[in-house]
């Protein structure tokens, strides 16, 4: 008789890889998987009965910007509370490392701010989420808005020849330290000055490495799929894997264009291997600019260094109540975020339901009244779109926030149920799970997730954290693998 650490008895088992659910028993030893099935005969020091309840691998969080969220707090309660086991960090060319005591330029803020949790290699952020354990698992992208803000005396041109050999010493570093890959934000200033010959050259160490592109398009709005043939081409030209971020289409104007830039996605996959992730909100959230505010049909603040108190409050109906233009208003609150309602419920449904859309939050942890995917995104779609709006399966969701994501960004031994992978594992309620954050209340935590385990510790349990640290760091695996469009 086998003596496993953790019985979970009776459960009804989504493995990650998209198949049909099945009732099974599942066993864990020594922070992993050890067996599956009808294990009858078989003994725990703990012993759960799940009566059914699902069970699933821990979701994977491909786009966060939790960089220093997992060393200022390290309980991870928004992340940990959705069932979420791992998550990337350095999205939208926005990383904390290697940026160093370099200043935090917008919206490098985004990550950075203060003194504390600088480090100018990823081998000490690495050190240090070593040190000191979150409660979630980290892996890491080295981001291009960072590496200028290190590597530039000026930041508003492209860069020249030393500079990006400056920063493809800092991408090696970054690789060699065990982050995934490269990401950009060519949306936003100041990045936004560099030309496509600058990112792929600066991500010329990518070449064969097996690390990936995680691109933030220059724009999604109007001008989305010369972006989206920007961000291809370099990816192709390096011959590496690429996830457009958050892939969406922004604007009135531009409602129902997912068709054409999923069509113009499916073309390039017949030679290159790339996917997408995507939030489940027709609302967005970044820094509070003119362009996006006129973009959108409403806008809310998400916080205000210069005027705290305007968290939350509708942008037009603040402008009315002070007898000012919007965009003076815009001016007087900066730096500045926001969360605009800019897209289409209709290209987001079809976004989500594309067979290479991974889930991602690209939740923003120190804002002050945040977006609610920060806290909703993996529930909200269980919930709200697999189970009530029938978009996809139970199982096909599942899948798009562990399977699919794992095998993407090279993370070889986590989002499976199967003998031998990390025991990342949540259970949840498929009646019940829902996501519980809106607009007016950000943070309430989900609903319907029962239990949540890292690397085999239970982490969350009954609504609560239980104050187990058991992340560990996601290097990328030092065997490259063969680029194909799988
Ligand atoms: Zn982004």
């Amino acid at each position: 008789m086998a003596l496993h650490d953790l019985l979970l008895r009776d459960a009804l088992v989504f493995d990650g890889s998209g198949g049909p659910r099945r009732r099974a028993d599942v066993a864990v030893s020594a922070g992993r998987i050890a067996a599956v099935g009808r294990l009858g005969d078989a003994d725990a020091g703990a012993v759960i009965r799940l009566d059914g309840l699902a069970l699933a691998p821990g979701f994977i969080d491909v786009h966060t910007h939790d960089d220093r969220l997992l060393l200022a707090d390290p309980s991870m309660a928004p992340k940990l509370s959705q069932g979420v086991t791992s998550v990337v960090t350095g999205n939208c060319g926005i990383s904390l490392a290697p940026l160093g005591s370099h200043p935090a330029v917008p919206p490098l803020d985004l990550v950075a701010d203060g003194a504390e949790h600088r480090f100018y290699s990823f081998a000490a952020y690495f050190a240090a989420l070593e040190e000191r354990p979150p409660a979630v698992n980290a892996a890491a992208l080295v981001g291009h808005t960072s590496l200028r803000a290190v590597a530039m005396s000026r930041l508003d041109r492209a860069a020249d020849a030393a500079e990006i050999e400056r920063m493809q010493a800092l991408v090696q570093e970054a690789l060699q330290a065990g982050a995934l890959g490269v990401s950009t934000g060519t949306y936003y200033a100041p990045a936004s000055a560099a030309t496509a010959d600058e990112v792929r050259a600066v991500c010329e160490p990518l070449r064969g490495s097996g690390g990936l592109i995680a691109s933030h398009l220059r724009d999604e709005g109007e001008r989305v799929l010369e972006a989206m043939t920007e961000a291809m081409t370099i990816a192709n030209a390096l011959g590496v894997r690429q996830v457009l971020s958050h892939h969406k289409v922004l604007g009135r104007a531009n409602a129902g264009r997912s068709v054409e830039t999923l069509a113009l996605l499916d073309r390039a996959r017949a030679s290159a291997d790339v996917c997408l992730d995507c939030y489940p909100y027709t609302a967005s959230s970044t820094v509070l600019r003119r362009d996006a505010v006129r973009q959108a049909a409403r806008t809310l603040v998400a916080w205000s260094k210069a005027r705290p108190e305007a968290s939350g409050r509708d942008l037009d109906e603040l402008a009315r109540e002070q007898g000012i233009g919007v965009d003076t208003l815009i001016d007087a609150l900066q730096p500045a975020g926001a969360i605009y309602f800019s897209m289409d419920e209709a290209d987001v449904q079809r976004i989500l339901s594309h067979p290479q859309t991974m889930i991602g939050s690209d939740g923003l942890p120190h804002d002050t009244f945040p977006h609610p995917r920060l806290w909703g995104a993996f529930p909200r779609v269980l919930g709200h779109y697999a189970r009530d709006r029938r978009l996809f399966s139970l199982e096909t969701a599942v899948h798009k926030m562990t399977g699919l994501p794992a095998a993407r960004f090279g993370l070889h031994d986590r989002g499976r149920i199967a003998p031998g992978q990390a025991a990342d594992l949540v259970v949840f309620d498929p009646e019940r799970i829902l996501d519980a954050a809106t607009f007016a209340e950000p943070r309430r935590p989900a609903l319907g997730i029962e239990r949540v385990y890292v690397n085999g510790t239970l982490a969350w349990h009954a609504g609560a954290g239980t104050g187990a640290r058991a992340g560990r760091v996601l290097r990328r695996s030092a065997e490259p693998r063969p680029v194909s469009p799988a």
